[in-house]
């Protein structure tokens, strides 16, 4: 039977729940157990396809096509492996089941409760996860913070599942401590009430992880103790670390592993962290810097930059640096920026390589559009990701073949060169309101050209990438494009579909149609990235 260890937050949000539950499970894995780990989000959306990147941050896309929150990728990234649907849980998505179930007539006529019907929903497919990946250890975030309505109900199931399986199932609690510059001494009693508020909810904390700009004392440790009802051991220090992939090692430095095993009365299988030793040894040496310039428009809120939405890309470029013995020195470029003042343009110069990545609408769309033809005509690095392929297509059929009015049809839903086009059942899709999960999603393969930038990169022929978009290339104008030099390197042969596009004689020119970004892992980054990278090392020598 698995093991279970549930992680909810305390003081606040984005204290980096996400990281430390990745990093709970890689300590397990690395001690020679079986780890998969479950989100659940509170909201009522049924999955994280609907909800804005800026509120929300990136919609992450696993293999099977769930769209879910980016903490699955934090999984995935530590944990090297694929996560699928049933390990994505929110609000919306147990109610509709239930919902369902009860049309269904499957509670045989008897009154549906919230509790327990919800809390049993969320048990059953808590365990179905860990039956079906046949874990050794199951991690469930819980999202939100400890005292809010909202995730009431998912910590109502894991107190009932501490009490049908006492020794298997153990309490994480995240919390934040501040330190008040002019008084200058951390502070634990945020942490003391949201322990409290954990046990209002009738959950005792075996495990409390302190997040916190410097590492938590020994007074510090000892005070939480006794406030939160825990032994001082079990009071781990998690001090902000440069870089996210340190902390497993800063959790097993603090014991944390031994402290786990213990608690399950579970022998280590092994202990083996040499990888991960050795990509924190690289992250963390000196290494000259390379310069990557995103253009995007999902990281300006108000005075803040938030990153976010591009979370997937951003740690793509990281692996591809480190694999290639760079310092990523990674810059936002607002798109908008590059329409009003076009001397920005310019300022591309001083950047090794530039990539636009997904999005969605009409806002920053010109913008980007001439990034892109600066790039193609000053032979800078250009990686274009989903969208950032649609507009190098549309800027390549207007300025190289001279279809002025090329465009995409999300933009323009009557233009006369819909060079990115909707399909036929993605049309119908639309008319019916029917947004949801109904985008072209996960995985799909894709077969590459020989001799292309991105043969190069695969050095295979037949890859799987996944997948998030609703427009498509169109092969009304492939003919013409290929004509004026489009190279087609990729494509979906089942459906015809174009997914990658390259141009020649130019250092790096890749428009990929999919997210390479959701594939890259720190221990196996994505091929196209290192590519990418690559290219960008090289153009740093170019003459100014
Ligand atoms: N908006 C474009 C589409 O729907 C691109 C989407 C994306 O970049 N993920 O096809």
């Amino acid at each position: 039977m698995a093991n279970y260890i549930f992680v909810a937050g305390g003081v606040m949000s984005s204290v980096g729940k996400g990281a430390a539950t990745a990093s709970i499970a890689k300590i397990l894995e690395s001690r020679g157990f079986k780890v998969t780990a479950v989100k659940i989000d509170p909201y009522i959306n049924v999955d994280a396809g609907t909800m804005n990147p800026v509120e929300h941050g990136e919609v992450f896309v696993t293999d099977d096509g769930t769209e879910c929150d980016q903490d699955i990728g934090n999984y995935e990234r530590f944990l090297n492996q694929n996560i699928g649907n049933d390990n994505y849980m929110t609000t919306g998505k147990v109610y509709l089941s239930v919902i369902q179930k009860e049309r269904n007539l499957e509670f045989e006529g008897r009154c549906v409760e919230v509790v327990p019907d919800i809390p049993n929903e969320v048990i059953s497919r808590i365990k179905k996860v860990a039956k079906n990946t046949k874990s050794d250890f199951v991690l469930i975030e819980i999202g939100g913070t400890v005292g809010e309505y909202q995730n009431l109900l998912f910590l109502e199931s894991a107190r009932m599942m501490k009490l049908q399986n006492p020794r298997k199932t153990l309490f994480v609690l995240v919390t934040y401590l501040p330190t008040i510059k002019i008084i200058g001494e951390m502070k634990t009693k945020p942490t003391q009430t949201s322990a409290r508020l954990l046990n209002e909810a009738g959950i005792q904390a075996d495990f409390i992880l302190g997040r916190a700009s410097v590492p938590l004392d020994g007074p510090r440790k000892k005070k939480i103790s006794i406030f939160c009802n825990l032994d001082p051991k079990d009071v781990i220090s998690a001090a902000d670390v440069d870089s996210i992939y340190e902390i497993p090692l800063n959790f097993e430095r603090e014991g944390l592993g031994d402290r786990i095993l213990k608690k399950f009365r579970i022998r280590s299988r092994k202990n083996d962290f040499s990888d991960w030793q050795n990509l924190v040894n690289t992250i963390k040496k000196e290494k000259s810097p390379i310069k990557i310039g995103i253009v995007g428009k999902y990281f300006e809120s108000g005075e803040f930059s938030l990153t976010d939405s591009y979370i997937s890309v951003i740690e793509a470029v990281k692996h591809a640096c480190w694999a290639c013995d760079r310092e990523p020195v990674i810059e936002w470029l607002s798109a908008q920026k590059f329409e009003t003042e076009k001397q920005n343009l310019e300022k591309l110069k001083e950047y090794d390589g530039i990539i636009v990545p997904g999005g969605f609408g009409i806002r920053g769309i010109e913008g980007k559009i001439s990034v892109i033809k600066y790039c193609r005509e000053n032979n800078i690095p250009y990686f274009g990701l989903c969208l950032g392929m649609q507009l190098a297509t549309i800027e390549f059929a207007r300025n190289v073949c001279g279809i002025s009015l090329a465009t995409s049809r999300e933009f323009d839903e009557k233009t006369i060169e819909p060079v990115i086009d909707i399909m036929k059942e993605q049309k119908g899709l639309l008319k019916k309101k029917d947004y949801g999960a109904t985008m072209r999603l996960g995985a799909w393969d894709c077969s590459i050209k020989p001799n292309t930038i991105s043969s190069r990169a695969y050095q295979q022929e037949d890859i799987s990438e996944r997948h998030r978009h609703r427009y498509e290339f169109n092969n009304n104008y492939r003919e013409l494009l290929e004509k004026k030099g489009l190279i087609i390197a990729g494509v979906n042969k089942e459906k015809d579909l174009v997914e990658i596009v390259e141009i020649k004689n130019h250092p790096f020119f890749v428009g990929v149609q999919f997210h390479p970004e959701l594939k890259s892992r720190p221990l196996a980054p994505h091929p196209l990235f290192i590519e990418f990278i690559r290219a960008s090392i090289k153009n740093k020598k170019r003459p100014a």
